[in-house]
């Protein structure tokens, strides 16, 4: 199959997500410099004297704005395109009742952050950034344990893998990685998508290789056992240790410099206190432009952990033909494009590109003959 479909897919998705994140930016940073936030802040006052509540309402209002205005944007990228180049397995009354969960599970994850973000920065005042970031560095942790039993499952039927010659594969993989064999679970991503995918999650006893159905289906043994292998050299290599390591660090710098800029540019829009409510849109605005500055690199930092995981699924394996397969026919299956323009892989791909990863795997086993 030719690459201008996938190109065209690809761009699309690039293009509107873009163009979201830039309008958001602009309409936040216009609510916040023509007085909505301020007057937002004073309206809720009259349901709210409590600060914390009012913060609840506030962001309440403001997220279920936002959602509204991005809606049909949101049903484009998420619905309409997916159904348009025929990846999705969704009916539309589908697609709006796990909308509806996600952001319920959001909101019940996300307000009680933002409520001890709230309580922090009244406790610490201008050193809010370093307990914060702190308590964010153990919510990680906990995240990182909870999501594969947890979280996953809201969304998801978590299952362990029945097919017998499959797990005798497993085992011989797992002895090398050090995994146990009950650890690899299939889930059922075809209630949704057409797209397969695998992941390695967890931490701890709840570390495991998850499998979309999608991915079980369509590819012969050999192909998914380089898959497994892949997540295993994820495992092998403590990317998610590494992973919440860097995530840490990174937002210790990102909240430090979100505190400073936030209460230099408080007076720039006549607000007073770091604390008050209106006030902390621009810290939602400081936030952005810090993390998009970040995110080229962890994307590097992301890809150069694939290219890793690449090469032991190899090493372990001794399955190159298979695995290079593989990674073309996701590529194919999730419409990948399969050579995006240098800048855009450097700066928004978290996984290499498949003409990339094929090279990095041809020149490692060259060098391993050698
Ligand atoms: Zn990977």
């Amino acid at each position: 199959m030719d690459n201008r479909q996938a190109k065209k897919y690809s761009n699309t998705k690039l293009i509107l997500g873009i163009a979201e994140a830039v309008i958001s930016f602009i309409l936040v940073l216009l609510f916040v410099w023509l007085g909505f936030s301020f007057q937002l802040e004073n309206y809720l006052r009259q349901y709210a004297q409590n600060d914390y509540l009012l913060l609840l309402l506030f962001v309440i209002v403001l997220g279920v704005g936002s959602s509204a205005l991005f809606s049909p944007l949101n049903y484009y990228l998420s619905y309409y395109l997916e159904h348009k180049y025929n990846l999705s397995n969704q009916t539309f009354f589908k697609w709006i009742r796990e909308g509806l969960k996600g952001t319920l599970v959001g909101a019940v994850i996300g307000l009680p952050i933002i409520l001890l973000f709230y309580f922090v920065l009244n406790y610490f005042g201008i050193y809010w950034w370093l307990p914060f970031a702190f308590l964010m560095f153990i919510l990680s942790v906990v995240f990182a344990q909870i999501v594969p039993v947890l979280i996953l499952p809201i969304f998801y039927k978590i299952t362990p893998i029945e097919n017998d010659s499959l797990k005798e594969r497993i085992v011989r993989l797992s002895v090398g990685a050090g995994l146990k064999v009950e650890n690899v679970f299939k889930f059922n991503m075809s209630k949704n998508t057409k797209k397969a995918n695998a992941a390695f999650a967890g931490l701890g006893k709840t570390k495991r290789i998850l499998l979309g159905d999608t991915l079980l289906e369509n590819y012969t043994e050999d192909e998914i056992e380089t898959v497994i292998a892949h997540e295993l050299g994820h495992y092998k290599k403590k990317h998610i240790i590494k992973n919440i390591a860097i995530g840490t660090a990174s937002s210790f710098l990102i909240f430090f410099l979100v505190a400073q800029f936030h209460n230099l540019s408080l007076n720039w829009f006549g607000f007073k206190d770091i604390t008050q409510i209106s006030s902390l849109p621009l810290m939602f605005l400081w936030g952005a432009l810090f993390g998009m500055m970040q995110t080229p690199v962890s994307n590097y930092i992301s890809r150069k952990f694939e290219y890793e995981a690449d090469r032991y699924a190899i090493l372990s394996t001794n399955k190159k033909e298979a695995f290079v397969k593989t990674l073309e026919k996701l590529t194919e299956q999730n419409l990948g494009d399969k050579e995006p323009h240098p800048l855009i892989e450097w700066f928004f791909y978290s996984h290499p590109s498949i003409k990339n990863r094929i090279a990095s795997i041809e020149s490692s086993s060259s060098s391993l003959q050698k």
